[in-house]
């Protein structure tokens, strides 16, 4: 009988614990909200911003923003006229770009995106960063990092919610939130599985296509990237990353579809 119960339940939490994923159509595990994971996220944010030193305001840091802002925009519109406000309902979006000779860039969970200098020169020019951008902006809109937390409480036996875990083993919740964010150890080190990275790259096309960039300039961008590792692939660029021939096939697969956003500006 409690066997029962407790498969009931379980079942029952995933019957209403699920998400899905815009444009992708993916139904992803949810077990909290983003009203209980954004302020936790805007906390970790400023934090990095406190501890990094932030060129937001050079020339480069300007383009950074500047892409940023267009495609947040351009994104927001889509989803509005979709019904699907809700997605972004919270959100703050923010752009910086930060000091480091990392190869790297990311978002988390609210649109509070960080460019390390170190990926500038492989992007080139702002439809370079616009691939960058589309792909960490399709992270959040996607909510991968909240997928992720929920999977880390589901694993670790925290079934209640984020209240609920918070109080049952706040330090627990803490570290399972920080891997999830990816500011566990290394900054940005985010560890997103290759499911999630390559849905992120399909997003990725359609919303710098939405903003107006080419997306055709997205495999040449994973090529210089590629190359530019000497086959070792760059911190966000990890293992779980799927590998550069794999990825590149996929975007030339996607976009037909993504070049009817383009066409459409
Ligand atoms: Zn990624």
């Amino acid at each position: 009988m409690y066997k029962k119960i407790a498969a009931f339940i379980f079942l029952g939490l995933f019957v209403y614990s699920c998400a899905t994923v815009p444009l992708s159509g993916r139904r992803q595990l949810s077990i909290v909200s983003n009203a209980e994971v954004l302020p936790l996220s805007y906390d970790q944010y400023g934090q990095v911003l406190e501890e990094s030193k932030v060129l937001t305001n050079t020339t480069k840091g300007k383009q950074v923003v500047n892409v940023g802002r267009r495609i947040a925009e351009a994104v927001e519109k889509y989803l509005d006229e979709n019904g699907h406000p809700e997605i972004t309902e919270g959100f703050a979006w923010e752009f910086n770009l930060l000091e480091s000779e990392q190869v790297n860039a990311w978002c988390m969970p609210g649109g509070k995106v960080a460019f390390y200098t170190g990926i500038l020169p492989i992007c080139q020019d702002e439809t370079g960063i616009a691939v960058v951008m589309g792909h960490e902006v399709a992270h959040a809109i996607a909510n991968h990092a909240r997928e992720r937390m929920s999977q880390g409480m589901v694993a670790n036996g925290l079934m209640g919610g984020l209240q609920a875990a918070m109080g049952e083993n706040p330090s627990l919740t803490q570290t399972i939130f920080l891997q999830a964010v990816g500011v566990g150890g290394q900054v940005g080190m985010l560890k997103f599985s290759r499911d999630q990275e390559l849905e992120a790259d399909q997003l990725g096309l359609i919303f710098m296509a939405m903003a107006g960039y080419d997306p055709r300039e997205a495999p040449g961008f994973w090529q210089r990237m590629n190359a530019q590792s000497g086959g070792e692939r760059p911190p966000e660029f990890l293992s779980t990353h799927p590998g550069p021939e794999r990825r590149i096939d996929k975007l030339n697969e996607q976009m037909d579809d993504a070049l009817k956003y383009y066409k459409s500006n």
